[in-house]
């Protein structure tokens, strides 16, 4: 497999945050050209069998998938596993262990919203979860666009649940070194996650990048739904500079929030190195 591939390695189902089922989002992968796909829930990766089940019938190649969540210098940070045994009990420890809590968060962050007079968040959230273990953000967000608090999501992020405004609540996620440790540990690879969106200071950002690569981190997001052109540029020579492989992801949650759909993205350049070539053993061919 080359660098010229329609490889699409970071999106969310019902399972964590998305809206569509694996099963629509194989097909959607497939109609739309994907040739490599990757279901990469939030914490979760017991949607695996049935979106590798859901690539095989559709024709697709299929790499397993999940995204951790990182507590790093205060801020939260995302790390794609790829390739993993999906069975691997420990990584599934780990994450469980990482969801942990998320529902109590989601009462705080409930009970802040209805002091500045939006009363019913947690409840109203709740209907949209496909995995009552993973109520997250993004569903608080779909319920304030549909009570019409907010007329979509990036106005959502813009005015609640984010830093400084109501309905936002610091968590502590996983250390990276553990998130990496869990994704190696089963057999897989440890793809930093758009790193352009991280809030860190050129040292910190420096920092991550070292203390990832010497946890055994191997790859970096850099053709994502979350950068712009001149990102996948500054990310692809951090790619070089850090010995790391590259890959590319829509992030892909939902046909009425993406603006990105999937296998929709420029590809790879080709002086990086992409993360298929090195999962290669890890990829399930198409049937
Ligand atoms: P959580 O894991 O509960 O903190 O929720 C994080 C999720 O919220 C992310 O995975 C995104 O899907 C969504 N999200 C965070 N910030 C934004 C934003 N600015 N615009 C749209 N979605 C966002
Ligand atoms: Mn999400
Ligand atoms: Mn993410
Ligand atoms: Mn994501």
């Amino acid at each position: 497999m080359t660098t010229y591939l329609n490889a699409d390695l970071h999106c969310h189902s019902v399972v964590s945050d998305g809206t569509l089922t694996p099963e629509a989002l194989a097909a959607r992968a497939k109609a739309n050209g994907v040739e490599l796909w990757s279901l990469t829930d939030h914490d979760e990766i017991s949607g695996q069998h049935r979106a590798a089940a859901a690539a095989a019938a559709q024709g697709l190649a299929y790499l397993t998938g999940t995204e951790i969540s990182v507590t790093f210098a205060g801020t939260t940070v995302h790390i794609v596993g790829l390739g993993f045994d999906p069975d691997n009990a420990p990584l599934a420890r780990g994450l469980a262990a990482t969801r942990g809590g998320r529902s109590e968060r989601a009462q705080e962050m409930a009970a802040q919203l209805a002091q500045v007079g939006i009363p019913g968040a947690y409840e109203g959230a709740l209907q949209f979860v496909g995995n009552p273990e993973l109520i997250s953000r993004t569903h608080f967000a779909r319920f304030l666009v549909e009570t019409r608090v907010c007329k979509d999501t990036s106005e959502v992020f813009r005015r609640f649940l984010t830093e400084g405004k109501p309905g936002f609540v610091p968590h502590r996620w996983a250390a990276l070194g553990d998130a990496v440790r869990w994704i190696t540990e089963a057999g897989g690879m440890a793809v930093m996650a758009h790193p352009a969106r991280y809030r860190l200071s050129t040292n910190e950002e420096f920092a991550l990048f070292s203390e990832f690569k010497e946890h055994g981190g191997q790859g970096v997001e850099v053709v994502t739904g979350s950068h712009s052109a001149a990102e996948f540029v500054t990310y692809g020579a951090m790619a070089q500079e850090f010995g790391l492989a590259a890959s590319r992801g829509s992030d892909f949650h939902s046909p009425d929030e993406s603006h990105t759909d999937l296998g929709a993205l420029p590809l790879l350049s080709g002086a990086l190195t992409p993360v298929w070539e090195k999962l290669a053993e890890r990829v399930r061919p198409a049937p």
